[in-house]
């Protein structure tokens, strides 16, 4: 393996995976996120869409995962069912030798094939906001064991006037839980949100 991504600590079936998909060094968001992340630590990344911010949360989260939990062990939230799909496809990509279980949950799919995905077990949900109110409001989708939270796009969910919801989502989780978030622009209301949920 040729890649500048063997110099962080992540399992070597990611590193491999990384070196398979072409990707020669970390991008400066993944420089600052991952090693961050990996320790443990909450991150604020400002980030616009193509500075790979996606892999930079998604292969500490990938690293961490335990193989065959029942429960979900991190949440991805964002604002859009596009977003939700490119995240969850992306994760699959980076995590296909590890094999894990992600789920997108977004408005306007049924139900019933989520319901049962759930049931199944899922290491990681990405999802937008209100439909992962619903979930967790049919007691199908729970969240307290989740180690890692991601908050994808902030700046558009305070536009899209989601904060409530996010929120709310927040509050299901674990205190102890890692949160990351990400934004392009980072407004008093999203400065607030971090204050009070995260370290
Ligand atoms: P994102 O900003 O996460 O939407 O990523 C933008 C694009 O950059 C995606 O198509 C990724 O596959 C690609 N990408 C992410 N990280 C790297 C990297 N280190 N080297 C090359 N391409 C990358």
């Amino acid at each position: 393996m040729t890649t500048d991504f063997n110099r962080f600590d992540l399992q070597p079936q990611l590193v491999q995976t990384i070196d398979d998909l072409g990707y020669a060094a970390p991008t400066p968001i993944q420089s600052t996120v991952i090693p961050a992340m990996l320790a443990g630590q909450d991150v604020i990344g400002q980030s616009q869409t193509g500075s790979g911010k996606t892999a930079a949360f998604s292969l500490p989260i990938l690293h961490n995962l335990k193989s065959g939990r029942r429960h979900v062990q991190s949440l991805v939230v964002a604002p859009t069912r596009e977003l939700a799909i490119q995240v969850a496809d992306a994760m699959h990509t980076y995590g296909r030798q590890i094999g894990v279980r992600v789920l997108a949950v977004y408005g306007g799919q049924p139900y019933n094939l989520q319901i049962s995905r759930l049931k199944k077990g899922v290491d990681v949900v990405v999802g937008t906001p209100g439909r992962l109110l619903d979930l967790i409001r049919k007691n199908v989708l729970k969240l307290d064991q989740a180690a890692t939270v991601v908050l994808d796009e902030a700046d558009e969910m305070l536009s899209m006037g989601f904060i409530a919801d996010i929120e709310a989502i927040l509050d299901q989780t674990s205190s102890s839980r890692q949160t990351a978030l990400f934004s392009a622009t980072l407004p008093q209301r999203i400065l607030r949100l971090a204050a009070k949920y995260m370290n």
